[in-house]
């Protein structure tokens, strides 16, 4: 660089910022409703791209954040979501000490990372899940080793094979997000049994709740026999908390003390811990979402087959489905009728979409939008 030209005082980047950090691009979050409301002339969006509950948080949850004291708002939350964790353990039959409470699971992908990893080491996960676990991989300077899916599924044999003797963490999304693939209690045993404690494996189980399958595992379940095992678990999707930040992850002591040291204290508000020990509480919520998921399902794959797209229809409150044309376009020109999907390319999915399952009117909303779509553009 020509120094002359610099402005005195400004950063010399180039040399602050680590290589890893270059080569990663920032992410792009979508515009509030308000403003885009606005840009595409909608009085109305409906938003299926980030798989919430459409139902809200649970009633218990909603009476907390009714009547939460304001005053409260200035003071310093617990430290260590204490209720919580003791709550949790009552309902999982652990100890307290065993959860780890974070700002959203994103927060638990990050301590995990930052507990085990150091320089030169990988994690290993799939090629196309949630990309979170490759994302704060690679912009803390690890390597993500990315194992492509097999027949849309974690593929556990090719996991093993990639493992090295730097890997210290194998991330597997149950079921996945995007195509609602699971393990079974079988398979997840099996693929345990043979990592035989040589790296951490973390189990995502983010939409666990969904799932009615009688094989699928409970990896709280599992704890006891295999304590490498983490389990990721989220406020944000069943428990319709996501606007709140809550999630956590619970493991062996041992393991989880190392990962203590990772977190920051207090990035949990006082506010959404209270309200996940409500929402634990209301088993009704869960039976009344899977019925809406259900309802939500049934109505949308009649449509889907008489446009003639395929999909993928697996567990979750979500479901993937194929355009033939470029899904970056079909995301601007679902959003110009008011409805707003997740386009996948950054699932390594080109031309395919997901699909959160939400109300009968967002379903209906979603129905009319696709169909306009795609006769426009065959
Ligand atoms: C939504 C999601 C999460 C976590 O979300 P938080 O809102 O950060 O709790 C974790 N894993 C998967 C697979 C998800 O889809």
């Amino acid at each position: 660089m020509n120094r002359g030209t610099q402005t005195p005082g400004r950063p010399d980047l180039d040399r602050l910022v680590p290589e890893y950090v270059k080569a990663f691009q920032p992410y792009t979050p979508s515009k509030p409703d308000d403003v885009l409301c606005r840009m595409i002339g909608c009085s109305r969006l409906y938003r299926l791209n980030n798989n919430e509950n459409p139902l809200g948080p649970p009633a218990a949850a909603r009476a907390v954040i009714g009547s939460y004291p304001p005053p409260r708002a200035a003071i310093y939350p617990s430290g260590d979501a204490y209720h919580l964790r003791c709550r949790l353990a009552e309902r999982f039959g652990l100890h307290p000490d065993q959860f780890l409470v974070g700002n959203g699971a994103n927060e638990a992908i990050a301590f995990v990372i930052k507990a085990f990893c150091q320089e030169g080491d990988n994690i290993v996960t799939a090629d196309r899940t949630f990309a979170v676990y490759e994302w704060v991989a690679a912009f803390s300077g690890f390597t993500a080793h990315l194992v492509p899916l097999k027949d849309f599924a974690f593929d556990d044999e090719a996991m093993l094979a990639r493992i090295d003797e730097r890997t210290k963490i194998l991330f597997v999304c149950n079921p996945n997000n995007p195509t609602g693939s699971y393990w079974t209690e079988q398979q997840l045993r099996r693929f345990l049994d043979r990592v035989a404690g040589r790296q951490i494996v973390v189990v995502d189980e983010a939409y666990g709740e969904f799932v009615e399958q009688s094989d699928f595992p409970d990896g709280m379940r599992l704890l006891g026999d295999y304590p490498n095992l983490v389990i990721f678990r989220t406020f944000s999707k069943m428990y319709g908390l996501a606007g709140l930040r809550i999630g956590y992850l619970a493991g062996d002591r041992a393991v989880v003390d190392v990962i203590r040291r990772t977190c920051v204290v207090y990035s949990v508000n006082g506010l959404a811990q209270e309200a996940a020990v409500a929402a634990l509480s209301d088993e009704e919520h869960i039976t009344a979402t899977r019925e809406l998921i259900r309802a939500a399902k049934a109505s949308l794959l009649p449509v889907l087959d008489q446009l003639g797209l395929t999909y993928v229809n697996g567990e979750g409150n979500f479901l993937m489905v194929r355009l033939p044309f470029n899904d970056a376009l079909a995301y601007r020109r679902l959003l110009s009728h008011g409805v707003m999907i997740r386009s996948m390319a950054g699932f390594r999915f080109p031309n395919w979409i997901r699909i959160s399952l939400a109300l009968p009117e967002a379903m209906q909303a979603l129905a009319e939008a696709l169909a306009a779509v795609i006769n426009h553009e065959s």
